[in-house]
This record gives structure tokens, sequence and C-alpha cells, in this order.
């Protein structure tokens, strides 16, 4: 069944590797439409995507280790960028603790998943600067104090949990500011939260040493379509 059915994700890799192996077109791609709803190729919709499917597998550290050797064998390289992000949402200890799943892994792909950990930690700095620059509106001083109780508070939180730039800042929390900044600040939050969430995702295959999305989503269409 094609998406949104529900699936066993691990049976999908392994249709995944025959039916390439086997040339089976229509499962290939059926599979492929299937992990696409775990690793986005389309920014737009990947704040739902996170919400919405298949939790699961968005947090098993295991399945996106095992997905990731897979993927690249089959040449689906535009699901590599997610991939790998979700790998950089786990901290480094949860790497090396994931046993044979770690272990199994090629080593250059070992070597693209130790830095971004890191490199993930410091996006959160990208995302969140639409709390910690100041406010320019005509009643400055209440929405300053917001902006920095609010990144304060934030950093405390997020300095212990996982690192998920592109998860930064849920509609309930946009709905909350609406309540204690003014309009033009809290417009102006929201534009500096997408000019650097678009950062933050367009730097995702380049943290991962592939080429651009342009480059990833045109080999996309060649097998999809
Ligand atoms: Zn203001």
């Amino acid at each position: 069944m094609p998406p949104p059915s529900t699936v066993d994700f691990d049976a999908v890799l392994g249709i995944l590797r025959l039916s390439h192996k086997y040339d089976v077109n229509y499962l290939h791609k059926r599979a492929l439409m299937h992990l696409e709803t775990v690793y986005s190729v389309d920014h737009t919709i990947y704040a739902t995507l996170y919400i919405q499917a298949q939790p699961h597998h968005k947090q098993l550290l295991s399945f996106h280790l095992k997905a990731i050797p897979i993927l690249a064998e089959v040449d689906a390289i535009w699901l590599l960028p997610s991939a790998y992000y979700a790998v950089g949402t786990h901290a480094l200890p949860s790497l090396l603790a994931a046993g044979p799943y770690w272990d199994r892994l090629p080593a250059g792909m070992r070597e693209t998943c130790l830095p971004l950990a890191g490199i993930q930690h410091q996006a959160l700095i990208t995302v969140y600067r639409f709390l910690s620059d100041r406010s320019t509106c005509d009643d400055d001083e209440p929405c300053n104090i917001v902006r920095l109780d609010t990144i304060s508070g934030t950093i405390m939180r997020r300095a212990t949990v996982a690192q998920d730039p592109l998860a930064e800042w849920n509609t309930e929390e946009w709905t909350w500011m609406l309540d204690v900044l003014c309009p033009a600040c809290v417009r102006r939050c929201r534009d500096d939260h997408a000019v650097a969430f678009m950062q933050v995702w367009n730097a995702l295959p380049r943290n991962c040493g592939m080429e651009n999305w342009d480059v990833l989503l045109a080999k996309r269409k060649a097998v999809m379509e």
C-alpha cells in the first residue's frame, strides 16, 4: 500500500534493497515514497512530518543507522541529508552506545555522523537569533524583557535535550508569543525564524558531504517521475 498506510519500516528497507537489486521499479518507488514520510525532502512539510509521521522511527537511532548505508547502496541520495540529520539529533554517547548498528556502519559514514550533533547544536543558536536579537519596536523595553527571559529559559531547557533545530518553536509557542510580545515583534520573530530555518535546511546536504538540494532533487525527479 502507498503512504499514508501503516507499514513496517524495517520491511520497507528490505524491499528497497531487493527491488533495486532485481529492478522491480514500482516496488522500489513505493518503498522510497514510504521513506520520504520519515526523511523529508521538502522543507515546507518538514515540521508537519516531524510531528505526525511515525514517531517511533523518527526517534529510533538504530533505524537511521541501518537506513543510511541502504539508501546509499540504492543511490537514493536525496533521502540522506534528512537521515543524517536524524542521527544528529542524538547525542554523541548514544551513537557509540548503539552497539552493532554503529559498529556495522562503514567507516566513512561513521566519520560523517560524528560531527553532526555539534553542528546541529550550533544551529540552535542560528535558529534562536529571533529571540536573542534586540527589539526595535516603538515600545521596545517590555518586548526586550520577554525576549531575554524566553531565551534564558529556552537555553536552560534545550541544553539537556537533543539538538533538533528544525523542530524548534512549535505552534503553541508561537501562539503564546502573541500574548507577550507586540504584533511588530511577533512578525519580525517569525520572519527571522523563517530565514534561519532555511539556512539550517539548506545546510543539511553540506553537513553530510553531499551536493546541494537542487542536485539531489533532480536525481529524485529522474527516479520517481
Ligand atoms: Zn515589540
